[in-house]
């Protein structure tokens, strides 16, 4: 098993950044983008091959991105915001595979987590209407406080959970521009 080639990696990342040690610009990105490589012939910009999981990053300040490249590499930035967008993304990555096979999405750690959730309230997933009197926080609220609760939602509630998931949380992971 080949391992991914720090020493590439870093060389790279500072090419791009304005700023010219890996401790300053490892904090200038951000993760952008997630694809499948159903053949895992992806090659990671620290030259490891047989990635399957092909991230993008951008750089904030030069605009340049760093593609494909796997979550190990991404990992070695060593920015918690970085780690966590990954996993949100790829937990992204296996509900919208979920729509698109026309599994039945649960509010359950099948499908969701935490920091999905706030993924999806954080990228416009849940917008003001007249449902939310206006407010689409309301929205991510009550889910994330039945995805956290142990107690049984009543009829109402499960209607209101299946609508938030199938009418507002679908159409947007459908179109959301990260996934390719
Ligand atoms: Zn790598």
């Amino acid at each position: 098993m080949t391992s991914h080639n720090f020493q590439t990696l870093r060389g790279s990342v500072i090419a791009e950044s304005r700023a010219n040690t890996w401790a300053a610009a490892v904090e200038e990105w951000e993760v952008i983008g997630l694809e499948e490589d159903p053949t895992a012939t992806g090659m990671c910009v620290c030259g490891n091959t047989g990635l399957r999981y092909l991230y993008t990053i951008r750089n904030s300040m030069t605009g340049q991105e760093l593609s494909p490249i796997g979550s190990v590499c991404v990992e070695y930035f060593e920015v918690v915001e970085l780690t966590e967008s990954v996993s949100a993304l790829r937990r992204l990555f296996d509900l919208r595979a979920a729509f698109i096979d026309r599994r039945t999405v649960t509010l359950t750690t099948d499908y969701f987590s935490r920091a999905l959730l706030a993924d999806l309230w954080e990228h416009g997933a849940f917008p003001d209407n007249d449902y939310n009197r206006g407010n689409g926080e309301r929205d991510y609220q009550f889910l994330l406080d039945w995805f956290n609760s142990r107690s049984e939602p009543n009829t109402k509630e499960r209607q209101k959970i299946w609508v938030l998931i199938n009418k507002t949380i679908k159409p947007f992971v459908l179109a959301d521009q990260r996934l390719s």
